[in-house]
């Protein structure tokens, strides 16, 4: 079987209008004879509200609970899908997760797939049926529903391409392909035709929302190849594929950015083993994701200043926890909103001097000022105030020559 993996994000689904030209798109693969598996986020917007939702009931909504709310905006999606595709005269039906099933693992909210049955969607798909199947959602080994993280469909669509052994698997979005920078923040940023798992990996973990995280891991450790293309219009998009498949000679392949992010100081802090430790414990127990870290070398040999960030979403919680906690000792801490992290991603840079250099010039040129810093072999991060982010995309992708 020639099975292709289409998946659909939310805002290719987002009007009644965007869901027939969905069902279009399915229908032309059917016609070069394709065995379709169509993935669907929920309408845009939806998942935002459910979640506002459990919010307004609770501030400490059950994750159980909570993945059944979220999840039912995937059915909504897959069901007015399945209906179209019924009304052009194809066998189609839509697919909830617990009814095929797909298996997942791990706690609430933030699943992962590990598994999915095939025996129904095969016989299916030799019955020459279309099956909608629901993105983001599946069930534990207890039965419950469960979800895979923000952006999880894309995750689910890479899933079923490993567990089909898809020929294709093409993620659908409301942009072209994965660009250089967020074209709706930089009319200048370019579409890029190829992108290593790596490098997209990073850029999607340091803010470009275009793919989520996990689902680069998924596709990297099973070799998927992976398009992403518009379900607007038909042109071609970028693959995402292994290292070797790719000839590039640019330095940088992209520039992500954050935008609500928040930096924690703390002051005078003791200078001995295992403060860190402690700072950090209660915050990873609370499922608080620190991001950078940087602590200052000790000039009297006693006391410290430890700087970190986190989404400023967890900042009254984190606010909390540090002033409960009684195993540190510290002068003061300073909290920030408003800051932002930029980060140039690129193999490139492994085999080039000069580009961190090259990159705090360019910020300096702008009066941009460094708050953190951050680098791994194939990224650098700066955290920034956030009014200048716009600012240093602009300057970055030109000292970096991405328009061209
Ligand atoms: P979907 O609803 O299809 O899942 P998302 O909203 O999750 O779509 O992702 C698409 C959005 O990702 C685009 O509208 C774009 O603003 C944003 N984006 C951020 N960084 C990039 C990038 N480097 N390339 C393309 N899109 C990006
Ligand atoms: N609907 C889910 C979300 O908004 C999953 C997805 O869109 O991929 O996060
Ligand atoms: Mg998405």
């Amino acid at each position: 079987m020639r099975i292709v993996v289409l998946k659909f994000g939310g805002t290719s689904v987002g009007t009644i209008k965007k869901i027939k030209k969905v069902a279009n798109i399915i229908e032309e693969y059917k016609k070069k004879n394709f065995k379709i598996i169509v993935i669907s986020s929920a309408m845009s917007g939806v998942t935002n509200e459910l979640i506002k939702k459990s919010r307004h009931i609770s501030n400490n909504f059950s994750g159980a609970e909570y993945d059944v709310l979220v999840s039912s905006g995937e059915q909504v999606a897959c069901s007015l899908i399945a209906g179209r595709l019924i009304h052009k005269g194809f066998k189609a039906r839509s697919w909830l997760s617990w009814q095929i099933p797909i298996f997942t693992e791990g706690s609430h909210k933030n699943s992962r797939i590990n598994e999915i049955y095939k025996n129904k969607i095969t016989s299916y798909l030799r019955e020459g049926g279309i099956p909608i199947i629901t993105g983001f959602q599946g069930i534990n080994r207890n039965e419950r529903v469960s979800t895979i993280g923000r952006g999880g469909s894309d995750a689910s669509a890479i899933m079923f391409a490993k567990f089909f052994k898809a020929e294709r698997c093409v993620i659908y979005t409301d942009v072209e392909g994965i660009y250089t920078t967020d074209p709706n923040q930089l009319r200048k940023a370019k579409k890029i035709k190829e992108i290593s798992y790596e490098e997209m990996l990073e850029m999607a973990s340091l803010g470009a929302k275009v793919m989520q995280p996990v689902s680069i891991q998924d596709a990297r450790l099973n070799r998927i190849d992976v398009e992403v293309k518009s379900s607007y219009v038909k042109k071609s998009g970028t693959l995402i594929t292994k290292r070797s498949n790719i000839i590039n000679n640019k330095i940088i392949t992209g520039i992500s950015s954050t935008h609500n992010d928040a930096k924690v100081t703390l002051v005078g802090v003791k200078d001995k083993p295992g403060v860190a430790a402690s700072i950090f414990k209660p915050l990873s127990k609370n499922l608080i994701n620190v991001d950078m870290v940087v602590q200052n070398i000790s000039p009297n040999g006693k006391e410290t200043d430890l700087t970190f960030t986190i989404k400023t979403e967890d900042l009254s919680k984190t606010k909390k926890i540090i002033k409960d906690n009684k195993k540190i000792n510290f002068r003061k801490v300073l909290f920030e909103r408003g800051v932002s992290k930029v980060s140039i991603i690129g193999v490139g840079m492994i085999s080039t001097p000069g580009v961190t250099f090259r990159m705090f010039q360019a910020l300096a040129s702008k009066k941009i000022n460094i708050k953190v810093i951050s680098t791994s072999e194939i990224k650098i991060s700066v955290l920034i105030d956030k009014k200048n982010t716009k600012k240093a995309l602009t300057i970055l992708h030109k000292e970096f020559k991405l328009e061209k």
